[in-house]
């Protein structure tokens, strides 16, 4: 046995992103623990592990303390799509604020690296385009978003203010739209909302006239990334800024989707919702000089797999988007 294995703590373990950095992690040697209140996560999502004598989960909410002895820390718990975030607005900005107070707490104590799963959403609806991380963002305090946007803004504060005070040994990373398997089925966000959509001939749903851009970054290169990251030495704390900064308009993505699944969908136009940001890239020269990261994989690659993986998901559940059942209030929302 190696005497120099990690104890790697990822909060948010059985959500999108969470499982799929549990899976890398398992890969790569480390030993890991999966903290998560299932809230939008899924026992599915890291089920393939359970077996493996170098992974454990533990059902908890960050929200509440937690003593255990990790190396590193990786503290992505929180629900990232608006639909959720904005469900249970109170406990979001509970999970982000809290959270990261009891995980750089744990931090401190252990002396353990602490990585952020900070958010484009702190640059709010953007003026300065691309997205530079000195760029102070323009968010709306008092919006549906802010429990979020202002929350992860908390965070980061939170996380420079312990590296001031503490010496804590911090990691800030801003990631911007993240997509790929393993994203909930009615999760809400676009991506798995055209795919789904797309695949059960439902229409799809575009919010205002489409032409809000976003840049669309496939998970394994997102995940890859967060290790990096992790990797450098103290002195980088960032904020860094990781997502794939091909900018499209949403509307491009809905034609793509459609294009690539075949389906006789139609286009039907909602509301834009509230403080929904007009455009969106991120600048990710710093990933590039500090980390020798860039993203990999396009768009077309990335959306086969994940239209695979929910034409597998679909299929298994007789062509419906299965309804899943969680200890929480969110079991009725999902
Ligand atoms: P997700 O909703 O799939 O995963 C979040 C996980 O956190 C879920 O498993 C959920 O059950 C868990 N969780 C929520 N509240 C919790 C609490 N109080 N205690 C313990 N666990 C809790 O979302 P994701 O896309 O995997 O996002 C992971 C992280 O990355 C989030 O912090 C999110 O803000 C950040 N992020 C993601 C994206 C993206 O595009 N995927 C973009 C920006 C930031
Ligand atoms: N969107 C859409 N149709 C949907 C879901 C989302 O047109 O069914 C739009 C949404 O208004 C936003 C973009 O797609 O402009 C990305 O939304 P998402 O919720 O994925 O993430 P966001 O970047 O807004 O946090």
């Amino acid at each position: 046995m190696s005497l120099t294995r990690k104890r790697v703590l990822v909060t948010g373990g059985a959500g999108f992103l969470g499982s799929h950095l549990c899976e890398r992690l398992v890969a790569s040697g480390d030993d890991v623990l999966c903290v998560d209140n299932y809230f939008t996560g899924r026992k599915d999502n890291v089920a393939h592990l359970l077996g493996n004598p170098r992974f454990e989960t533990l059902r908890h909410d960050v929200t509440f303390p937690l003593y255990v002895e990790m190396d590193e820390i990786y503290n992505l718990a929180c629900p990232a799509s608006p639909v959720h975030y904005q469900f249970d607005p109170v406990q979001t900005a509970k999970t982000s604020v809290i959270g990261a107070i009891n995980m750089l707490g744990l931090a401190k104590r252990t002396h353990a690296r602490v990585l952020q799963a900070s958010t484009s959403e702190v640059y709010g609806d953007p003026v300065v385009h691309p997205q530079t991380e000195d760029y102070r963002g323009n968010v709306n305090p008092l919006g549906p978003r802010a429990c979020y946007d202002e929350g992860k803004r908390c965070a980061e504060t939170l996380f420079f203010d312990y590296h001031r005070q503490h010496a804590t040994r911090i990691k800030v990373v801003r990631i911007f739209n993240t997509y790929g398997p393993r994203m909930h089925p009615k999760d809400g966000r676009v991506v798995s909302n055209f795919i789904v959509q797309a695949l059960q001939g439902e229409d799809i749903t575009l919010f205002g006239d489409g032409m809000q851009t976003r840049a669309f970054c496939f998970v394994d290169d997102l995940v890859r990334g967060l290790m990096r990251m992790m990797e450098t030495g103290d002195d980088v704390t960032g904020p860094i800024n990781l997502g794939n900064p091909v900018e499209m308009p949403v509307r491009h993505l809905a034609e793509t989707v459609l294009a690539m699944t075949g389906s006789r969908s139609r286009i039907v136009f909602r509301p834009l919702p509230q403080d929904d940001p007009m455009q969106r890239c991120p600048d990710i020269s710093k990933a590039k000089q500090i980390l020798d990261w860039t993203p990999a994989v396009d768009l077309k690659t990335g959306l086969s797999r994940t239209i695979a993986y929910f034409d597998r998901l679909l299929a298994e559940h007789g062509g419906r988007a299965p309804t899943y059942t969680a200890p929480t209030p969110m079991a009725t929302a999902i």
